[in-house]
Parts: structure tokens; C-alpha cells; sequence
């Protein structure tokens, strides 16, 4: 009784949390730790940039604005103020920088979210020119579109509530209820190499966290850059536990055949990290969890094919 009590109170806080980051505009005082907007940087739109060979570069040029996808929950990466519609993040950022770059107004982008399962079929159907959130770059997916980046290195963690003491890594989730996004690498990481967890999918991991501070899972597994984010939230309820235990390259996806656009991504990422923008948006985003800037990993300029 107690217990669900608490639990109840936390996901009252958790939502009272998100609302009021959404509520703390112009008037109130700022948030403690969202993105501030006049922290972040502003990118110099490249507006003579020209790019013929990519055909949805050229499809955006006629539409007058680029169509991205991403991600709407999740703190410091991507999320969507339900009070104004802004999307914020380190992820949002990326996708401004490189919209900047491709000669688009990064104010003129309309930002569709997408969840982790649905990514490859928006790129192949055209819903979305490119998709930057928390996107792991791998093989399989490579089959199906293209990666420009990587532009940061993630890590599979877990997150579980402060008052679990049995939890302190992937080898200890044997018949614990764990859940993760489906379609996701986390997801399927623990469905291989732990199969005696008691796994769950949801869409996002929003659901999951809800879901963990109810007592209906013992843990939520994902990138610790999302996971940070949750339990920034909620410190008194919430925790992340133990090492990363996997790499998590995040990769901007584009659609497969486009390699024009993909490479001129890649070389937008070098520009932005050389310049000094990179950073600035690590800074105003993700770095406030507390984590200093890391240096961001190569980018693998992969060969047409
Ligand atoms: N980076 C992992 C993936 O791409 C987990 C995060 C997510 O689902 O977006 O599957």
C-alpha cells in the first residue's frame, strides 16, 4: 500500500516535472535543467548551398522546408514542450545544425516524431527527409538506410528506482520484468544475451518509466543519454545503475539510396564540430546532466553502395 502510494505520488511528480519544464516560458523562472533556449547556439544558414544530386534534398527545396523525424520524450535528447509544440534537445540541435547546412532556416523545420520501431519505414516511404534521435548506427539497419555520423557514442544502461538494491547490471536481471522499446537495439540486446530477463516493449521509453515507477517493471533498459534524462527528473525516485554495457553510435538516418545527402551530412557534422557548434549544443543539452563534452567520435564517411 505503501509502496503503490509512493509510486502514484512519483508519477505525479514525474508528469508535474514535465509539465512544469513546459510551463517555465518567458515570465517564470527558467527551468533547472532543460535546454535553455538562449543558451543555444545559432547556426548560419548556408542559404547558396545547392545540392542536385539528392532527390530529397531537391524535394525539400520545392516543399520549402525540411521534414524531420525524431523523438518527443525523452529529456535532453528530444522533447517536445506540449505547451508550445518546441522540440528541444541535444538530438534537435543536430537536426538544426545540419538543416543550416543543407540552406534551410533550422526555424522552418517541421519535426515529426517517430518512435524507435517505425524509423526505417518513414525513411523508405518518404515521410521524413532525415530522422536524428538517439539512432543507432548498425549492419542490419544499414540494409535499409543510410547513416551519416556517427555524431556521439551512447551506452546501453539501466534504470531502475532508488529504493532496488538487487539491480546493478544486465546479469542480474534473471526473472525481473524489463522493459525497453521495441524495435530497438537494447530491446533486442537483452532478448540474445539475457533471455532469462522477463522482457517488455513498449513504443517509447516514456511508457516504460511510467511503468517502472507503478511497480509494474523492475527496470528500464536504453542509451544511458535517455535514461539520464529520466532520472534527472525524479532523482529521489529514479536512478541509473551500473556500467554501460554495449557502444550505441548514434548515426543521422537518411534514406539508403540518397548518398549525396548522407555525405553532405557528414561533412556538415565536421563542419559543426570543428567550428565549435557541436559542442555549445552538448553543452546547453545533454551536458546538463552533468557529464563534461566528450569528443565526438569519427565520422565514417562508408562508401556508396
Ligand atoms: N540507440 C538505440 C536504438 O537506436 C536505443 C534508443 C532508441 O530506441 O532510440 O535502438
Amino acid at each position: 500500500m505503501h509502496r503503490t502510494r509512493r509510486a502514484l505520488a512519483a508519477l505525479a511528480l514525474f508528469v508535474s516535472a514535465v509539465t512544469t519544464l513546459a510551463a517555465c516560458g518567458k515570465e517564470g523562472s527558467p527551468p533547472v535543467k532543460g535546454p535553455q533556449p538562449d543558451q543555444l547556439p545559432v547556426y548560419q544558414v548556408q542559404s547558396a548551398f545547392r545540392l542536385p544530386d539528392s532527390p530529397t534534398w531537391r524535394k525539400a527545396k520545392e516543399r520549402g522546408r525540411l521534414i524531420v523525424g525524431a523523438k518527443e520524450d525523452q529529456p535532453y535528447m528530444g522533447e517536445k514542450d506540449p505547451a508550445t509544440g518546441r522540440y528541444s534537445g541535444f538530438d534537435i540541435e543536430i537536426a538544426k545544425m545540419m538543416s543550416a547546412s543543407l540552406g534551410f532556416d533550422p526555424a522552418s523545420i517541421e519535426f515529426r516524431t517517430i518512435a524507435s520501431a517505425n524509423r526505417e519505414t518513414a525513411l523508405q516511404n518518404g515521410q521524413i527527409d532525415y530522422y536524428v534521435g538517439t539512432y543507432t548506427i548498425n549492419d542490419n539497419r544499414k540494409k535499409l538506410v543510410g547513416f551519416a555520423g556517427p555524431y556521439y557514442m551512447a551506452g546501453q544502461s539501466l534504470l531502475v528506482r532508488t529504493d532496488e538494491h538487487d539491480i546493478d547490471g544486465p546479469q542480474d536481471l534473471d526473472g525481473k520484468r524489463v522493459c525497453s522499446a521495441a524495435g530497438s537495439t537494447p530491446y533486442q540486446r537483452i532478448e540474445k544475451d539475457y533471455p532469462k530477463a522477463d522482457l517488455v516493449a513498449y513504443d517509447s521509453y516514456s511508457v516504460c518509466v511510467d511503468n517502472l515507477l507503478t511497480y509494474q517493471v523492475d527496470a528500464v533498459t536504453t542509451d544511458d543519454t535517455i535514461l539520464m534524462g529520466y532520472a534527472a527528473k525524479v532523482p529521489d525516485e529514479l536512478k541509473v545503475v551500473g556500467k554501460p554495457f554495449s557502444r550505441e553510435p548514434y548515426g543521422i538516418g537518411v534514406p539508403r539510396g540518397d548518398n549525396a545527402l548522407r555525405f553532405a551530412l557528414d561533412d556538415a557534422l565536421a563542419l559543426h564540430e570543428k567550428n565549435g557548434d557541436w559542442k555549445k549544443a552538448y553543452d546547453a543539452t545533454l551536458g546538463l546532466s552533468g557529464v563534461p563534452a566528450p569528443q565526438p567520435p569519427a565520422i565514417d564517411r562508408y562508401p556508396a553502395g
